[in-house]
């Protein structure tokens, strides 16, 4: 297997094809403290593009809650099991990524969910990490009882473990962004891909036999529209943009700031090997950073620090970015801090967003003598 260089890692790494990065790569920033799992990404996206004969299991966007939660069943820690050790020395990663573990004659550790396993979307909903006692009332950060929600769709991998699975390459990558599409002309829908994504994040469709897998709303990135999951988003988590390698990360692209400037956004399960393009804001409430370190890496506990300190006013920068998620619904691949405000430009330099950084408010006397009453100023 050639050696590719995957900056997740810190390190190069075996992968069956050669390093061929596209031109551009589509990505998004879920920040997980902002997410209420109420589904709206999902319903999107299902009523989009998954409402026909065969797709009726599937959920190419869902939203599963951690510890306990998964769909399709258990498919992170299956996967994790067949890793073996995944220590990190600083940012660099010292275990097996799905690519190195794979068994003899096999180009990838994984396995093959059966439709059972896709059959509890909501499996885990709001389970807390621990049992409740009389000490875990008290309420301080991080939290000794924990849940949180994390949204998923397929992560547009820079080395995506479908694409190199496919015996018949009916998987690519396209060039102008990133984004990994089937070619649904060629698939014979062997199930290889099912194997090789350790995300679990394409899917098989019985109806007409061949694998189908998120298109990230294609047509509607190319016109510099959000994907129907982001525009939906009605905890305005999610930041979508592109993301560029770290050499090359651009100050003003909100994306990039998020994940190379600030460091406060980290990909899912870094240690599969895929170079995913999804990122997350890990959550300030989890008082496990083991946990933390498995899901997103070593740098974890940094992005927290650095998104508290945003929240309590002392990084302006970093809180005006994480304002214009879903402020528009257009692409802002810049943004520009402009007074107390910050603005959002497309591609083309068209302004497209602009929000305030604080909500102005107002205080009212709390006795008014026009009326001869006493107020309550409650917001
Ligand atoms: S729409 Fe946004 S807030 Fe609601 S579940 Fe999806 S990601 Fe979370
Ligand atoms: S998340 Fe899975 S389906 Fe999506 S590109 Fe990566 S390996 Fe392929």
């Amino acid at each position: 297997m050639p050696d590719v260089f995957n900056w997740q890692l810190g390190r190069t790494m075996s992968y069956p094809r050669a390093e061929a990065r596209p031109q551009k790569q589509a990505g998004a920033v879920f920040d997980t403290n902002k997410c209420i799992a109420c589904q709206t990404c999902t319903v999107a996206c299902k009523t989009c593009w998954t409402s026909g004969r065969g797709q009726e299991y599937m959920l190419w966007n869902n939203v599963e809650t951690k510890p306990w939660g998964s769909y399709p069943l258990a498919w992170d820690v299956r996967v994790l099991d067949q890793l073996g050790p995944q220590t990190w020395d600083g940012d660099v990663y010292q275990g097996k990524t799905i690519f190195e573990a794979a068994p003899p004659g096999k180009t990838h550790a994984g396995f093959l969910p059966t439709d059972l396993d896709f059959a509890y979307p909501n499996r885990g909903e709001d389970e807390v990490n621990d049992a409740m006692t009389s000490e875990s009332y008290e309420l301080k950060l991080p939290h000794d009882i924990w849940f949180f929600y994390l949204p998923r769709i397929c992560n547009h991998c820079t080395y995506p473990g479908c694409l190199q699975a496919c015996p018949r390459t009916s998987i690519y990558k396209r060039q102008e962004d990133g984004i990994v599409l089937v070619d649904q002309e060629r698939c014979r829908g062997y199930r290889v891909c099912f194997e090789g994504c350790p995300y679990k994040k394409i899917m098989y469709n019985h109806t007409t036999r061949i694998s189908e897998k998120c298109v990230l709303c294609f047509p509607a990135v190319e016109q510099g529209i959000l994907p129907r999951c982001m525009r939906n988003c009605i905890g305005k988590i999610r930041t979508f943009g592109f993301v560029s390698p770290p050499d090359k990360a651009r100050e003003d692209n909100p994306v990039d700031f998020l994940v190379h400037v600030r460091k406060v956004a980290l990909p899912l399960f870094p240690q599969f090997g895929t170079e995913p393009n999804i990122y997350y804001i890990p959550p300030i409430h989890v008082s496990s950073t083991a946990f933390l370190t498995m899901m997103f890496g070593p740098g974890a506990p940094a992005a927290i620090e650095t998104y508290q300190k945003a929240m309590q006013g002392d990084d302006p920068e970093l809180l005006a970015v994480l304002l214009l998620n879903v402020a528009t619904d257009r692409i802002v691949s810049r943004f520009e801090l402009a007074g107390d405000q910050v603005l959002g430009f497309a591609d083309d330099g068209e302004e497209v967003a602009r929000v305030p950084i604080k909500e102005p408010t107002m205080v009212r006397p709390e006795f008014d003598p026009d009326l001869t009453v006493y107020r309550y100023n409650v917001t």
